[in-house]
């Protein structure tokens, strides 16, 4: 089924009574080419490129529980590409682009919205390091702005100029930068990969990895076994777990990460606009909610809740950037599993057994990821060599210590970072 303009208005008119489901729910069959553990963003994504990019169509995505119910469908939808070291830069461009035409190539509304990004500054010393990125910015073809206090007031004149603590100097705008709807993200993609042939399966964990003389040969599940010549590990805040299962140890910690959002209000805010020294950053979603979020809890949790501790640091970094957020109710809260390293960058690698691949890491930044990750992920599934634009995301950076991308600078100890 395609989805158009005129389709939407025809059904409008007709009782909506000739949509189909968007994709299959299959049930699992006894042997796959490849099996993708996860049915989140990266994994559908992964799955959609391998059929798509590589006609590798015999693939099952196994998900423990419901299609989008991760990380997918719980962050914050910021999409940027500002990175600023060898690695991530390159790898976040690619992935920006990709976004850029993904309506189009899953004919599918996933509200990309390039409503521009604003990175505060708030002294010399942090200007002059915001310069620096914007700078690596545009020489990897992206596109950054350094705006300066007159100019950035301008665009969010609701700010706090005059804190006493976090004067704003300006700001770093990214006008590339911006959200999207994140659960019709992992159902476009999902969509795509039935449609070419992909077995999306749900209510499917994955309990075991059978390995056999150093080489992958299938998988246990709540639903049988499933035998496959390649096995893809893409599962998020559950990385650590599902690598132990092959006998792997990964230099991965979970952890929680809140997010809130308020009652709708009116369109107030233009931009996405994060205050780095509060840990805190805002957009407002289509139906007017403000969502906004901060930092970790910090400390290693699979419980995907947040504790009311950092609910009050994100509500106090809150009101000190804008205080007009104190009229505003707040409706939910909620937490999501972080597959943090120790370098806050992510990996996408073979595993060093035989057909097993490992796409984790993504700590609190994957969504942006998500159509740059499954198109590098499918590209080492399908060649067994790395994508270019993926190849610094190696799993044994944190063994020789070479090549490590300390985006933070915070050195590269997980609690540090
Ligand atoms: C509050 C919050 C705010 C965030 N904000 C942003 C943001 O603004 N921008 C940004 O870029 N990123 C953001 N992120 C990070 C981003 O959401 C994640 O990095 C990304 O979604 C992780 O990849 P995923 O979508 O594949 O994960 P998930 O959706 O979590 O997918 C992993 C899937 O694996 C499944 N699984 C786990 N174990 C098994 C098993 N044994 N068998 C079968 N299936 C299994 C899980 O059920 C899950 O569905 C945020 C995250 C949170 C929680």
């Amino acid at each position: 089924m395609r989805f158009s303009g005129l389709r939407v208005l025809k059904e409008g008119l007709t009782g909506n009574k000739g949509w189909s489901p968007h994709w299959r729910d299959a049930d699992p069959k006894p042997e796959y080419d490849v099996v993708v553990i996860g049915g989140g963003g990266h994994g559908l994504a992964t799955a959609y490129y391998l059929a798509r990019e590589h006609g590798i169509t015999d693939v099952a995505v196994l998900e423990k529980g419901y299609l989008g119910g991760g990380n997918i469908g719980r962050n914050t939808t910021i999409v940027r590409a500002n990175y600023f070291l060898p690695g991530n830069s390159e790898f976040y461009s690619h992935s920006l682009k990709l976004w850029e035409g993904l309506e189009e190539e899953l004919n599918y509304n996933v509200m990309h919205s390039q409503r521009g990004l604003i990175n505060l500054f708030h002294n010399d010393g942090q200007r002059d390091a915001i310069v620096r990125r914007g700078n690596a910015m545009v020489n990897q073809g992206d596109d950054a702005i350094l705006l300066d206090r007159a100019a950035l007031r301008r665009k969010v004149p609701y700010l706090d100029f005059d804190n006493a603590r976090f004067p704003v100097q300006g700001g770093l705008f990214h006008p590339r930068g911006g959200t999207a709807r994140h659960d019709a993200v992992a159902w476009g993609f999902a969509r795509g990969a039935s449609d070419r042939g992909v077995d999306l399966v749900q209510n499917c964990e994955v309990t075991g990895i059978d390995v056999d003389r150093g080489r992958v040969t299938g998988v246990q599940t709540t639903r049988g076994a499933i035998r496959a010549r390649k096995v893809a590990v893409v599962v998020a805040g559950r990385s650590s777990q599902v690598a132990t299962m092959a006998g792997m140890r990964l230099p991965i910690e979970s952890h929680v990460l809140q997010a809130f959002v308020t009652e709708g209000l009116k369109p107030c805010i233009d931009h996405v606009v994060t205050f780095g020294m509060g840990h805190f950053y805002i957009s407002q979603s289509d139906k007017g909610g403000l969502v906004f979020g901060g930092d970790l809890d910090f400390y290693p949790s699979y419980a995907s809740r947040g504790n009311l501790p950092t609910a009050e640091h994100v509500m106090e970094a809150g009101m000190t950037l804008m205080p007009m957020i104190g009229k505003a109710r707040l409706l939910r809260s909620w937490g999501g599993i972080m597959d943090m390293t120790p370098d806050g960058s992510p990996i996408i690698d073979r595993s060093g057994i035989e057909g097993l691949y490992l796409n984790c890491g993504w700590c609190y930044g994957g969504f942006k990821a998500v159509p740059g990750s499954g198109h590098c992920m499918a590209h080492l599934v399908a060649t067994d060599r790395p994508h270019d634009a993926a190849a610094r995301f190696r799993l044994d950076r944190f063994r020789t210590g070479r090549g490590l991308m300390d985006e933070e600078g915070t050195g590269s100890q997980h609690s540090l970072h």
